[in-house]
């Protein structure tokens, strides 16, 4: 039996007709760059999100990126982030001449850890904390971070608060959506997302009319009108084809979202039955509303030959992340040692995603626990 890591074929199938009608108008119209498809989708994500404003941008990257633009953090600042996360994450700290300064993650969810968050702010030189303009929270695996005490120091510090999204559409905390509890919300259409465009794409949520403005004149150059620049954004324009795609999906996102937390619940059921509950680690839920963009367990110890088995088997997984950023080779400069952040080390070794996509079959997720029990008692 062959196990996907993830099968966007079968979610195509569900969509393909809705896709195909529209993506034949718009090429009937010719009208391919931002224009009423973008719109029409900024608004419905806008109000999916519970955030009162939406701009929808180039790529998930971008969306940090125009960001950090848009709260004027460059040179000179630096901003509090994670090491345990994709690379975009910090990159697009760097990218606008900012310093990211990495915080550890809880050991259960993966999050920032508010605690030591509040600790590095309080234990900086004030020279040093006068640098600090922003933190970018990440709700990874699409579970949102403990925001609330994060949002509290970052009132305390004075910083902006961006929410890196980008696998946590719909997820919520104490009833708030991911994307609608800082200054900006960061999200993407990467495919593999939980809502995937059909390339790249992403979009950033704001509070403020003003900030919608400034993101808007970011994505185009910082031009208006036509030929007259007031700030030096960028093309983070998204086209027309990619947001018809993703407004198609969004109606279809929620079952999408419970299929995954059916899987999920699944998973914790049957290794629970076959007793690897306690050989291996599973994600902790503590928020409200998991979106499971990944299922991820621990596995110490034999994570790799786990992987290798599971291969063997026609069974896909992968792991997220193998090197946390601070030991990243583009990131020596900032002069992080390998054991500056522990529990983001010990991740990068142990962690292990299953498939948990929506239209994976109960025999097929219960083949991958067999095939876990199997490697786990004979190795
Ligand atoms: C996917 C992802 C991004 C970047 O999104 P792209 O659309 O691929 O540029 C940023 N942050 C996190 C946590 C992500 O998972």
């Amino acid at each position: 039996m062959q196990v996907p890591l993830l099968d966007l074929k079968a979610q195509y199938q569900q969509i393909k007709a809705e896709v195909r009608t529209r993506m034949d108008e718009i090429c009937e119209s010719q009208q391919f760059i931002l224009g009423p498809q973008v719109a029409l989708m900024e608004e419905a994500v806008a109000q999916y999100c519970q955030a009162p404003h939406a701009v929808g941008v180039s790529s998930g990257s971008d969306a940090l990126i125009i960001a950090l633009m848009a709260a004027g953090i460059g040179p000179g600042h630096r901003v509090v982030t994670t090491p345990y996360t994709f690379f975009a994450t910090a990159g697009a700290i760097a990218r606008v001449g900012a310093l990211p300064v990495f915080v550890d993650v809880e050991v259960d969810t993966y999050n920032l850890d508010p605690a030591q968050f509040a600790a590095v702010m309080a234990q900086m030189s004030p020279g040093e904390r006068e640098t600090v303009k922003a933190v970018i929270p990440v709700h990874l695996y699409g579970q949102c971070a403990e925001m609330d005490p994060i949002l509290e120091t970052s009132r305390q510090y004075n910083l902006t608060v961006i929410e890196d999204a980008a696998q946590a559409i719909g997820a919520e905390y104490k009833g708030r959506r991911a994307g609608s509890m800082g200054d900006f919300g960061c999200f993407s259409f990467f495919p593999s997302k939980n809502l995937g465009a059909f390339g790249d794409g992403g979009l950033v949520t704001c509070p403020t009319q003003a900030m919608d403005q400034r993101l808007r004149l970011l994505r185009m150059h910082g031009m208006e009108p036509k030929y007259y620049h007031h700030a030096i954004g960028g093309n983070f324009r998204l086209d027309a084809l990619q947001a018809a795609i993703v407004a198609v999906k969004l109606p279809y996102l929620d079952g999408w979202s419970q299929a995954r937390q059916k899987n999920a619940a699944l998973y914790r059921r049957l290794f629970q039955e076959a007793g690897l509950a306690g050989r291996i680690g599973l994600p902790v839920a503590k928020q409200n509303r998991h979106i499971y963009n990944q299922f991820v367990i621990r596995v110490p110890k034999e994570r790799d030959a786990l992987r290798k088995y599971l291969a063997d088997q026609q069974i896909g997984s992968e792991v997220y992340y193998p090197v946390p950023l601070h030991r990243q080779a583009c990131f020596a400069y900032l002069g992080y040692q390998a054991g500056d952040f522990p529990v983001s080390e010990q991740a990068a070794a142990e962690t292990l995603a299953l498939p948990v996509y929506p239209e994976l079959k109960a025999d097929q997720l219960a083949f991958v626990v067999e095939k876990i029990g199997e490697f786990l008692n004979n190795g």
